[in-house]
């Protein structure tokens, strides 16, 4: 069966300032994705700040070209898409529903904004439409004609997922959707994204820093390190067996006072490397507890078992000369 999205070998790179009188230097934002995700799954990506998360959601929407490899909807290449095509298949929500919305636009303005764009209906046909959607959100007909000032964060999260879904797309891809709002709206506005999953039948590309909400929300988990995904697997299997150290080591720090805001300190007193200068090897390996002499050295790639995608010497087991 055809995955609704595919990456292959997808890759973005960006050319950096390194300051005055230095060569640029070249950011390997996204190196070498390799995803597939079927109709009605819901995939979580996972890692800290800088991985390259916000990176891949662009690329998925077609916002930002890869430098290398290509992102297929249902076996198509995105790039031979035409963008209205594209927009009405792939929708995205992003994190801060503060500066997502116009501020000056009224709210029933914001959420028929794709179907004035996509030339959709008359005039008071997109406001009925955009006046169901709220409705369907949890917000009452009379925010229509407020605008984005009048309402709090959760409520203009929901201003965001109504505006995405209005035509109807097949594929959201949520870049931190809940990080901006506060735990008790986070839960909410969760379960309203699983609702609306079933009743429109969509597929979602949810991507967070926080656990605790991939594992709600998401089928399968991709966890990326540096641009990479390292590990990939079941989302159940995943929280039950983690299997990268690097996934092991974010589990952990789900226990700390700040949970899901990294590995606070894994015994080695180090802190995420300079995407500018990766670490040799396996990129993990200045951090990781369990590295072996061939770590700093040889690249570990992202090898498939019965239990998942896994990119780490440790796998698939070797055998030990000592
Ligand atoms: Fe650790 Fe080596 Fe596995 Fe990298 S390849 S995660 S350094 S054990
Ligand atoms: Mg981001």
């Amino acid at each position: 069966m055809t995955a609704l999205i595919e990456t292959k070998d997808l890759q973005r790179t960006f050319s950096v300032s390194a300051g005055m009188f230095k060569p640029r230097q070249t950011l390997h934002a996204v190196n070498g994705v390799d995803l597939s995700v079927q109709r009605k799954d819901v995939l979580g990506i996972v890692g800290e700040s800088g991985c390259g998360k916000s990176t891949l959601a662009r690329m998925l929407l077609g916002l930002t070209p890869p430098s290398r490899g290509s992102v297929l909807i249902d076996g198509q290449d995105i790039s031979k898409i035409d963008r209205r095509d594209l927009a009405r298949r792939v929708q995205p929500i992003f994190q801060d529903p503060y500066s997502s919305l116009n501020p000056r636009r009224t709210i029933s303005s914001i959420v028929s904004f794709p179907l004035d764009v996509l030339g959709v209906g008359t005039n008071s046909e997109r406001r009925k439409k955009a006046v169901e959607m709220l409705e369907r959100v949890g917000l009452p007909a009379r925010y229509a004609d407020n605008t984005p000032g009048q309402l709090s964060g959760g409520q203009r999260q929901r201003v965001a997922i109504a505006r995405a879904l209005v035509i109807n797309p097949e594929i959201v891809i949520c870049d931190e959707p809940t990080s901006a709002l506060d735990v008790s709206v986070q839960a909410q506005i969760l379960n309203l994204l699983l609702d609306l999953r079933k009743e429109f039948n969509l597929t979602y590309v949810f991507i967070s820093h926080n656990l605790a909400v991939v594992e709600h929300i998401a089928t399968q988990v991709a966890v990326m390190y540096l641009g990479r995904v390292v590990e990939l697997t079941k989302t159940a299997d995943l929280f039950k067996h983690p299997r990268h150290p690097y996934t092991q080591a974010l589990l952990a720090s789900v226990l700390t006072p700040e949970p899901g805001l990294g590995i606070p300190d894994m015994g080695l007193g180090l802190s995420f490397p300079d995407p500018l200068h990766p670490p040799t090897g396996c990129s993990f390996h200045p951090r990781c507890q369990q590295r072996r002499p061939e770590c700093s050295v040889e690249h570990p790639h992202l090898l498939r078992d019965a239990q998942g995608d896994v990119a780490c010497h440790l796998y698939p087991a070797k055998k030990s000369n000592t």
